[in-house]
């Protein structure tokens, strides 16, 4: 409306800061969980209908306190972000395209009736924050500060409706590197027997009500000895994502021969992952020459498991923020074991590693390139 339009938005320069008196030692590198403890501070933002953004203000990490009948906690009024902070080699500190991620909190927040916020503020106090806890950020390579952007309506009511207060929350997490001991290729399970996102749906948007449903057909993937659940899509069985990754197949055509690098379209069934883009962009711009055809577009699992079968399939990999790539050596599909290209002693291909290279290489500030943001 004209009237909301017109409320404050978000503004970094009324941050305030109130530091903790109990500060922790940082954990010992070597004993990092991911997303298991949390630097001293938070920095929170309250938003409310009338006033909309309140002053951000930075403090001791805390408890939240919530009425029962918080809507969050009846009709899931609640999206995040998932991103890095990195220390670089002369100690600076560097996020990773960290405008994908606003505009992906903003879409995810805006299509559940949560208020939008000035990206580039947030990416500002966001810096604050990390620059006061960076002496949480291990500077070992591969080593990280998991950052997670959460909202959540904050309304007390059980009337179903839009919250007329909500609450923007950062926390931090140092996290080591996904593949201590290098690259571990994963098994992937088909899940034929539930579908994570469809067209229409929100599945395309980082809503904490589509991680849930998820559990179950990863633990039923666990208990058969696989790490992760492959989604597929309808009657064509068109592959998607990875638990929570985006998935890439390389292989080489029936006719031609051509190599092609494929990953599924943003048709509103996928997750728009922020390393997903960059693999397809270096793709382009670094493989395109090499005689790599790239592509976004839908595929059929079983032409996934023709290609195998026939020697075409080169290599799989999932991408995410997590591990950044993820090689993938075989997948569990109609009772058939479909072998993605690795060699039995090999735990990577070309593509991932290559992708890991260059990516890491500008996220750790090695490679100069506008990806990488100094704060
Ligand atoms: N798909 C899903 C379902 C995810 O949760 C994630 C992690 N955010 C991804 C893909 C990868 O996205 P990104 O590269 O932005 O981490």
């Amino acid at each position: 409306t004209a009237a909301a339009s017109q409320l404050p938005g978000l503004d970094a320069s009324k941050l305030t800061i109130t530091k903790t008196t109990t500060p922790k030692e940082p954990m010992d590198s070597k004993d990092l969980v991911f997303g298991k403890y949390f630097t001293d501070h938070m920095l929170s933002v309250e938003w409310t209908a009338t006033d909309g953004w309140h002053a951000p203000r930075i403090v001791p990490y805390q408890n939240l306190s919530l009425d029962p009948a918080t809507c969050v906690f009846h009709y899931a009024f609640e999206c995040f972000e998932g991103m890095k902070a990195y220390k670089d080699s002369t100690g600076g500190i560097r996020l990773f395209r960290p405008n994908k991620n606003m505009e992906r909190l903003n879409k995810s927040s805006a299509r559940i009736a949560l208020p939008t916020v000035d990206g580039d503020a947030l990416t500002k106090i966001i810096g604050e924050f990390v620059k006061l806890d960076s002496r949480f950020i291990p500077d070992a390579r591969g080593y990280s500060l998991y950052l997670r952007p959460t909202m959540i309506g904050t309304q007390k009511t059980l009337g179903v409706g839009p919250p007329g207060s909500a609450l923007l929350y950062v926390i931090a997490s140092p996290v080591g590197p996904y593949y201590p001991t290098g690259f571990k290729a994963i098994s992937l399970e088909a899940t034929d027997y539930a579908v994570r996102a469809w067209p229409g749906g929100v599945g395309d948007k980082k809503l904490g009500a589509n991680y849930a449903p998820c559990i179950l057909p990863q633990l039923e993937a666990a208990s058969r000895g696989f790490q992760q659940n492959l989604w597929l899509f309808g009657e064509e069985e068109y592959v998607t994502e990875v638990g929570t990754m985006n998935l890439f197949i390389a292989l080489k055509d029936k006719e031609t021969g051509q190599k092609e690098l494929i990953t599924a379209p943003l048709d509103g069934t996928i997750l728009e992952g922020v390393t997903r883009d960059s693999v397809l962009t270096l793709a382009r711009e670094r493989l395109g020459h090499k005689g790599w055809n790239i592509s976004e577009r839908k595929i059929r699992m079983s032409e996934v498991a023709e290609a195998s079968e026939e020697g075409r399939l080169i290599e799989v990999f999932g991408a995410g923020t997590a591990a950044i790539v993820s090689p993938v050596r075989k997948i569990s599909y109609r009772g058939k074991m479909v072998q993605c290209g690795l060699k039995e002693d090999e735990e990577a291909g070309e593509i991932a590693l290559q992708m890991k290279n260059w990516i890491e290489g500008i996220q750790y500030g090695d490679e100069k390139n506008p990806w990488s943001v100094t704060i």
